[in-house]
């Protein structure tokens, strides 16, 4: 991947048929749009029939059973067509093919392999699987909203949408939501085993008794003041900081950046976050606002979006809130650790949020990570012992 990524950033004339990087323009009628598009819909497409003919491997439990097959067998003869005919319009109009080729390539695969009318297999065997389903759930929703945002309220119009390692980004993001059965167990196990002794029905009942508003609020407000110390300690332990590390290294910012979390990163947090949940006993309405919450806004605070939200901006975390998190000066350096509350950043003397945004982003003193997802994995365990 890393040779690759090398040889896709030389490819910036226009001169290669096939690469990530170009200097052909992206405007509308340039055959960007309609490959991007294309190759989108391909993707999801070649998905979701992946999805019918293996469902006991590629889709969540929980979720096959409220999926409305006739819509979606609808929608997916929309989405193959489309990606076809626009991967075909993008290869006329563009000299880079590769967009185009990938829309016209995963629709033709995804028609070989039944297209919408693909038999569903209905043989079902418990066990482990893989959140193929969940990705392309997360691929239509954050590429929807994210990719017209980032483009018309860009904080940085000349960054691409295909960055230098966004390949690595996507990989994240691929395998966060892949791995979701894992990812999940990882984050509820621990919590149920260590801290069942913690659970009191009376202190659970007065919980689920308050209104949901409440219990939200409360929610958020528990989660992130846990979120707020164990972030801290992941920059204040070197044990820990060599996995958070990875995180940071993202030396550009987007919706796409913030998935770049090591699985160790992951299953801590997410683990002891859910320890107060676990004991408290939130409701599942609450919890599920909760839950949508925490992605939205963790996607939204890496967006390359320039709002800045006047005094809301001390409410409720916000990109620049988040990039001064991630930017590479010296002042900015251990500041802003909450996700949702910027206010537990004033109350333990860490808020930093002037009214410029930061100059460069990633680790500071120049240090990079890997590129690659497994040289990512790898490089906390590798590092030399010393302290950022
Ligand atoms: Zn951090
Ligand atoms: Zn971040």
């Amino acid at each position: 991947m890393g040779r690759s990524e090398e040889r896709g950033e030389a490819a910036t004339t226009g001169r290669h048929a096939l690469s990530w990087h170009t200097l052909e323009p992206t405007r509308f009628g340039s055959g960007w749009v309609s490959g991007l598009l294309g190759a989108i819909c391909g993707v999801l497409g070649l998905g979701a029939v992946l999805c019918f003919r293996f469902p006991w491997l590629l889709t969540t439990p929980e979720a096959r059973a409220l999926y409305p097959l006739p819509l979606v067998r609808g929608l997916l003869h929309v989405v193959l067509v489309s990606g076809f005919l626009l991967g075909i319009v993008s290869l006329s109009l563009r000299r880079n093919k590769l967009l185009g080729a990938i829309g016209v390539i995963a629709t033709m695969a995804a028609a070989l392999l039944g297209g919408s009318q693909v038999p569903l297999e209905q043989e079902f065997e418990s066990g482990p699987f893989l959140g193929l389903d969940w990705f392309l759930l997360n691929l239509i929703v954050y590429s929807a909203v994210f990719i017209p945002l980032e483009r018309m309220f860009a904080r940085i119009p000349q960054q691409p949408l295909f960055r230098s390692s966004w390949r690595t980004d996507f990989t994240y993001f691929f395998i966060s939501a892949i791995l979701v059965q894992a990812t999940t167990i990882l984050t509820l196990r621990p919590a149920m085993v260590l801290f069942d002794w913690a659970r009191s029905p009376a202190i659970q009942a007065t919980t689920a008794a308050l209104p949901s508003v409440v219990q939200f609020v409360l929610l958020v407000a528990v989660t992130d003041f846990t979120q707020y110390w164990v972030h801290r300690a992941f920059h204040a332990v070197p044990l820990l900081w060599r996995f958070h590390a990875v995180h940071h290294s993202a030396d550009q910012m987007d919706w796409l950046a913030g998935s770049r979390l090591h699985l160790v990163d992951i299953a801590v947090t997410r683990g002891l976050t859910y320890v107060p949940i676990y004991v408290l006993g939130f409701a599942d309405g609450p919890l599920m606002a909760y839950l949508v919450l925490v992605s939205a806004q963790a996607t939204f605070i890496h967006a390359n979006v320039r709002f800045e939200f006047g005094w809301w901006r001390w409410v409720l975390a916000t990109p620049q809130f988040h990039h001064w998190h991630h930017a590479a000066e010296p002042e900015a350096v251990d500041k802003n650790f909450a996700v949702h509350l910027p206010i537990l950043d004033v109350l333990f003397g860490t808020a930093y949020l002037p009214r410029r945004w930061p100059s460069a982003y990633g680790l500071l003193g120049g240090e990079h990570a890997p590129r690659g997802y497994l040289r990512q994995f790898v490089w906390p365990f590798r590092r030399p012992w010393r302290v950022q």
